[in-house]
């Protein structure tokens, strides 16, 4: 546990205005000092990257919350590539958020879409929180850490060593995010030290021990201390309470 810095991230999905994302910016920026041991990322619509960069305090990196498969220019109409979320001073990116993978009104992004995502940001000098977790029937089923190992393995197949470091895993079960229902604690843990187990069988036991796995799914000022208490858990990615004050409460909520 000791040497993994905690990794708290707003994820502020479609939402916000410039004039809403001002006054969040500025209740940020009036909210006290981050602990040392905490890192803080905001995740903004990529329309809105550079608004953060200007306005928001050094101290929180800011992100992108996808990005395109692509890996340079070129005639892919709509796409953002990770080379421009970098190009204009960003450090992150989300990828293989529940809510991409599952599609809106079109297809969702398949395990290796993911990955290969994955290769490209990284290979644009991002890092990436790479979002896994199973769905309420799955969790039921008792097939959870079946469908984790599953979005783990074309990612640890598309990644060296090393790059791990650039990597956070985000266990975020589905059937807890915007839901208001969160794991328990216990149960959080449980499967953060499974995903813990599997990247030390399957990478190795040094990249095991050195990344951040973030809990996300309803976690708020009210929940955080108590989740961020279990010792695999490294942080928080955070939908609803990252567009509230109410953030800081998580990023103040770790040992
Ligand atoms: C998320 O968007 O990653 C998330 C966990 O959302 P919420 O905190 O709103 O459940």
């Amino acid at each position: 546990e000791g040497e993994r810095k905690y990794l708290v991230a707003g994820n502020w999905k479609c939402n916000g205005t410039l004039a809403s994302n001002e006054e969040l910016v500025k209740t940020f920026n009036e909210a006290g000092p981050i602990p040392s041991n905490v890192e803080v990322a905001i995740c903004c619509p990529s329309v809105y990257l550079p608004q953060l960069l200007s306005s928001l305090r050094d101290d929180i990196q800011i992100g992108a919350q996808d990005c395109g498969v692509n890996d340079k220019n070129g005639a892919f109409t709509g796409e953002i590539g990770a080379f421009q979320i970098k190009d204009i001073g960003c450090d992150w990116v989300i990828i293989g958020h529940s809510e991409r993978r599952e599609g809106f009104e079109m297809p969702g992004e398949t395990p290796d879409l993911c990955a290969k995502k994955t290769r490209v940001a990284i290979d644009a000098g991002l890092k990436v929180m790479f979002c896994i977790g199973e769905k309420k029937e799955q969790r039921e089923d008792g097939t959870t850490m079946d469908v984790c190992a599953s979005q783990l393995e074309p990612l640890a197949a598309v990644l060296t060593e090393s790059d791990w470091s650039s990597i956070a895993i985000a266990y975020e079960p589905v059937w807890a995010i915007g839901t208001g229902l969160t794991a328990t604690p216990e149960m959080a843990q449980e499967t953060h030290a499974s995903i813990r187990d599997w990247i030390s069988q399957n990478v190795s036991a040094d990249v095991a021990g050195k990344v951040r796995i973030q809990y996300g799914g309803s976690m708020k000022g009210a929940n955080a201390k108590d989740l961020l208490e279990q010792p695999d858990i490294d942080g928080g990615l955070i939908g609803g309470a990252s567009l509230t004050a109410d953030f800081f409460n998580v990023v103040n909520g770790a040992p």
